[in-house]
């Protein structure tokens, strides 16, 4: 067995440790030093520009990997984006891109803006809810993408588009006898991400299975204090007769707002 005195004497005998010079050498930048030639051949260089080097290695590091987990974070949030349901077309919306022509709509975007700041609480937003009402082009879809741009870029969220008429879609599919997901999958997956958005709210068409559905969705969401935006072109009476009155008691409680878009369309 070899121990650790023979480990030291077999070193000590090797060309890569034996002395065979010691002298004084220069170098360029940090002047003299004290230099050793082994028997090996290998000559000793300056210790500070070897430190320094050594401190650059590190330093190169800590950046590559700093590049690394910036480059993984901004694939985590492609990936977001891509499944969040945002249709492409507002893809990069932000609310200071959002052009204000009237004090009303000044109201709307400081009330999105307070709304967004809250994601960023540290208890979390409140799960409050915001309703969008106002006719096509006044810019609900664009202030709500926006919020949930926000939410994945800025604040680690998650965040879906989607509409009653995709909600209905897929509950309807999850009765199906080849369904890939259950119905309590599907309200629960709604349930919960941070922000939803609910697109394109019209003049129920739903079956009552469907209907209760939806109501299932804003109330598991309430449930797990997880706000909802709701968009649509019907006035908050129509709202009401199309969601009822339970689903629109969500979206009024603990300082939900019903916004309206009141200004002609942008598209005009
Ligand atoms: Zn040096």
């Amino acid at each position: 067995m070899v121990n650790l005195i023979q480990i030291g004497s077999m070193l000590a005998g090797h060309p890569q440790f034996v002395v065979c010079e010691q002298g004084i050498a220069m170098c360029g930048t940090h002047g003299e030093y004290t230099q050793t030639k082994y028997k090996s051949g290998r000559v000793t260089k300056c210790p500070e520009c070897e430190r320094e080097r050594e401190q650059q290695r590190i330093a190169d590091e800590a950046a590559a990997a700093q590049r690394e987990a910036a480059d993984r974070k901004s694939k985590l949030i492609d990936e977001l984006i891509g499944n969040s349901g945002i249709p492409k077309r507002f893809l990069g919306k932000t609310l200071t891109g959002y052009q204000i022509l009237s004090d009303e709509q000044r109201v709307v975007l400081d009330a999105a803006k307070t709304f967004a700041q809250e994601f960023k609480k540290p208890g979390g937003h409140s799960g409050r809810c915001l309703t969008f009402l106002g006719n096509t082009g006044t810019g609900k879809s664009h202030i709500a993408v926006a919020i949930a741009l926000h939410v994945i870029k800025n604040c680690n969220g998650t965040a879906r588009f989607t509409s009653v008429s995709e909600i209905n879609r897929l509950i309807r599919e999850s009765k199906s006898y080849n369904a890939l997901h259950t119905e309590t999958e599907i309200i629960t997956a709604f349930g919960n991400y941070d922000l939803l958005i609910v697109d394109e709210v019209g003049i129920q068409s739903g079956t009552d299975a469907e209907s209760r559905a939806l109501f299932d969705v804003f109330n598991t969401r309430y449930q797990n204090m997880k706000p909802t935006i709701v968009i649509s072109n019907l006035n908050f009476d129509q709202l009401r007769d199309a969601l009822g009155e339970r689903i629109i008691d969500r979206l009024k409680e603990g300082g939900g707002l019903i916004l309206g878009f009141n200004w002609r369309s942008h598209r005009q």
